[in-house]
């Protein structure tokens, strides 16, 4: 059975039927980009995937549970699915290390000792073995990005939603965080991404998503996708 799996999810914002049935699955270890125009739905489906976003009809079932964010405990599904944004949004009193650790002492009470712990391995695992005591002005946009995915790691998510985290850092800075994305694949996480580096995604994509116009337009291998296009609105959003 698929890690992740979508049936007919529906959203609608006021009169803006943003989301119109989406299907849309994920094995485990797994790793599928998410593409498509400004204003597709792809931020929007994403977040209704960790419960950020409530469903107007359609079902979301992960890891076997079924997501009902209409009456459902969103709680046991924040804890297996973690997010990164665009945006970093780190605590600026806190330190790198103390921004990782938060998340895991306040929502799964784990002791702040173990919590620490954790927290460094996790910053060594983005490269950051040595900035836990740094604070996040000290710190580049790529490197507050790579604390930012240590502290969803850190919380150890079944599946790793990430929504066009490189979209907001320099173009030198974008690397770094791309690398740090291609070990977690490497590493058989199951990740989700948003990306518009199209050249990262067919490197590192097990599936491709194309969104457009609240559905899923196009969906196939890196290579289906973006070598064999079949809609002509594919076609002219890879060109
Ligand atoms: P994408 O990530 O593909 O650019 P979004 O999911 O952000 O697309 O947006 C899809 C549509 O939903 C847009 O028309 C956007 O204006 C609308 N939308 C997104 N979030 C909200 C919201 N919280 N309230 C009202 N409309 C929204
Ligand atoms: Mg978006």
């Amino acid at each position: 059975m698929a890690l992740v799996e979508t049936l007919g999810v529906e959203k609608q914002f006021g009169t803006n039927h943003v989301l119109k049935g989406i299907d849309f699955s994920v094995e485990r270890g797994q790793v599928v980009s998410i593409i498509g125009r400004s204003g597709s739905g792809k931020s929007t489906f994403l977040r209704t995937l960790n419960g950020l976003e409530s469903i107007d009809g359609g079902s979301i079932q992960i890891d076997g549970q079924h997501i009902d964010p209409r009456h459902g405990d969103l709680r046991a599904l924040r804890l297996k699915v973690g997010m990164v944004f665009q945006q970093y949004n780190l605590f600026p009193h806190l330190t790198a290390g103390e921004n990782v650790a938060l998340a895991q002492t306040v929502v799964k009470k784990t002791p702040r000792r173990e919590a620490q712990a954790q927290a460094a391995k996790m910053l060594e695992r983005v490269g950051l073995g040595d900035k836990f005591g740094s604070y996040p002005e000290q710190l580049s946009g790529g490197q507050q990005q790579r604390v930012a995915i240590a502290r969803a790691l850190a919380m150890e998510p079944t599946v790793l939603l990430c929504d066009e985290i490189t979209s907001a850092l320099d173009p030198e800075l974008v690397g770094e965080v791309l690398g740090v994305v291609e070990s977690l694949a490497r590493e058989h996480m199951t990740l989700i991404m948003v990306t518009h580096e199209m050249r990262f995604a067919r490197a590192v994509s097990d599936k491709v998503v194309f969104m457009h116009q609240g559905r899923v337009w196009e969906s196939g291998t890196p290579e289906a996708i973006f070598d064999r296009p079949s809609t002509v609105e594919l076609r002219r959003f890879i060109q």
